[in-house]
């Protein structure tokens, strides 16, 4: 393909992607194929003369689009929203244009330095405390990861490399053997898999905290672990507060378990995947009180703030906790202004060394919706929720089973767990919407999660209209 075919494949993948959203209304939110339906439909090798594009295009259509689970149609409930939007899109394709791999500074120097600035703007969007901003002069400062399960890891891992140094330095016969096998980290019961995953790498221990009847990790039941584990002669090193628990949508008690973490010395990372869009809100902002007591500091633009995948935003309070923990300067990746401390080599705050240009999907995100069209977006979402949670309520046959604070509604069938699973079975195989459910405590429970960018007070009523006639399907069949 040379420029003049591009320009007019470009054109036309821009109308082929218009048409696809304006239309996903349309299209069956979740696909009717079984495992394996792909390798039939496909040559077993790749060609060996090339394809043309109309040819790919067409085959977008007859065998890709059968097999996609349509994740921006407002039919979409599950899980958490993931973000999309033209601004983020277009500054996608200048990204691969650019195509650089910004791992330092000299690597693409407009790479490293509008993500310190967009990173800052994100920061005071969410009135993070100055600590975290990188500023001209600060010791904080932002990077973007590819998720928050990342940026989880890279807190441990850095907590980890903290505590051992200190202890260390203290009793120089230690080895970082002896360290490691007593140290140990907590999360609440509550708290994303992905932290557990982050112990498990980090091959430290992992305990998890009880949470209290509202989900939240509170400050007894964390205090009564770590004397538990202090007097066996364990080392509390770090824990993950969750702002916005997936299961629910709970929030940690910050103002309790963050003095408890400066006291005993802990790291403390705060994982707000979903809820830390809403905190540029100043009616949200009160559920982010007490992140001036915490070390890092994540969320995923991705999720909630209409930049595509992958957008994870972390802030660290003293970026030489992280750039310490991980620097290795072999001469290739040298040059000549690394050592001037004007300048951020993100390879050292990451895991992998490569990375792209992401921080333009949000320069031109940001830009483009303004503060206030972003704020806009999120009060949508949450006004639905509510929407939706009055819906519920109106039912005697349901119950809403957690606190309805942003976009999550969490509700189920007064009743068994049984007749929950055979709710959900109905509502997942007509498919006209998707849910997810969760667990809390005992209970099984469904989540529905305003997730898209198109969807509408129509869209919720008629899906709960829809509920409520399977619920009614379900519970005649059940007295038949
Ligand atoms: C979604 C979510 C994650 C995982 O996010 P990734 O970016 O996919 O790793 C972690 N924690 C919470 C609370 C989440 O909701």
């Amino acid at each position: 393909m040379n420029s003049g075919e591009f320009r007019r494949r470009g054109k036309e993948m821009v109308d082929f992607v218009a048409d696809y959203l304006e239309g996903i209304e349309g299209r069956q939110v979740y696909p009717d194929v079984e495992p394996g339906y792909l390798r039939p439909l496909i040559p077993t090798s790749a060609p060996e003369e090339p394809d043309t594009f109309e040819d790919i295009l067409n085959d977008v259509e007859k065998i890709i689009m059968p097999g996609v689970t349509h994740w921006h149609s407002p039919y979409f409930f599950a899980y958490f929203p993931t973000a999309n939007s033209y601004p983020a899109l277009l500054a996608d394709i200048l990204c691969g244009a650019i195509g650089c791999i910004g791992f330092s500074w000299a690597a693409s120097p407009a790479c490293t330095e509008l993500e310190t600035v967009m990173m800052d703007w994100l920061g005071k969007m969410l009135k993070l405390p100055e600590a975290f901003l990188a500023g001209q002069v600060g010791e904080g400062g932002g990077v973007i990861q590819g998720s928050a399960s990342e940026a989880t890891l890279m807190a441990l891992l850095a907590a980890r490399t903290k505590v051992v140094r200190r202890l260390q330095a203290a009793s120089p016969g230690l080895t970082q053997g002896a360290i490691m096998e007593k140290l140990v980290a907590y999360s609440s019961d509550q708290a994303h898999s992905s932290v557990e995953r982050a112990g498990l790498i980090g091959g430290v221990k992992l305990k998890v905290i009880p949470s209290d009847g509202k989900f939240a990790m509170r400050a007894s039941a964390l205090q009564e672990v770590l004397e538990r584990d202090k007097a066996e002669g364990l080392i509390p090193f770090f824990l993950v507060a969750t702002l916005g628990t997936t299961s629910c949508c709970s929030f940690d008690n910050l103002l309790e378990v963050g003095p408890i973490c400066n006291e005993e010395n802990m790291w403390l990372h705060i994982d707000a995947a979903y809820a830390g869009s809403s905190f540029i809100c100043p009616e949200f902002r009160h559920l982010l009180n007490g992140v001036e007591l915490a070390d890092s500091f994540n969320f995923n633009p991705h999720k909630w703030l209409l930049v595509n995948f992958d957008c994870s935003a972390m802030w660290v309070k003293k970026r030489t906790d992280l750039i310490g923990a991980f620097k290795l300067d072999p001469l290739y990746l040298k040059h000549s202004h690394q050592d001037s401390g004007l300048i951020t080599d993100y390879r050292h705050w990451q895991l992998p060394l490569g990375r792209r240009f992401r921080s333009l999907k949000m320069w031109f995100v940001f830009r483009m919706y303004g503060v206030k069209g972003l704020q806009a977006y999120i009060r949508k979402h949450v006004r639905l929720a509510h929407e939706f949670e009055c819906l519920v309520r109106q039912d005697p046959r349901f119950e809403i089973c957690a606190e309805v604070t942003l976009g999550l509604v969490c509700f189920r069938l007064k009743g068994s767990n049984k007749l929950n699973e055979d709710l959900l079975e109905r509502i997942n195989s007509a498919k006209k919407i998707h849910l997810v459910p969760c667990h809390l405590r005992d209970k099984f429970v469904l989540r529905f999660a305003i997730c898209s960018r198109f969807v509408e007070l129509t869209h919720v009523q008629q899906s709960w209209e829809h509920i409520r006639q399977l619920t009614t399907d379900l519970l005649r069949a059940q007295r038949d």
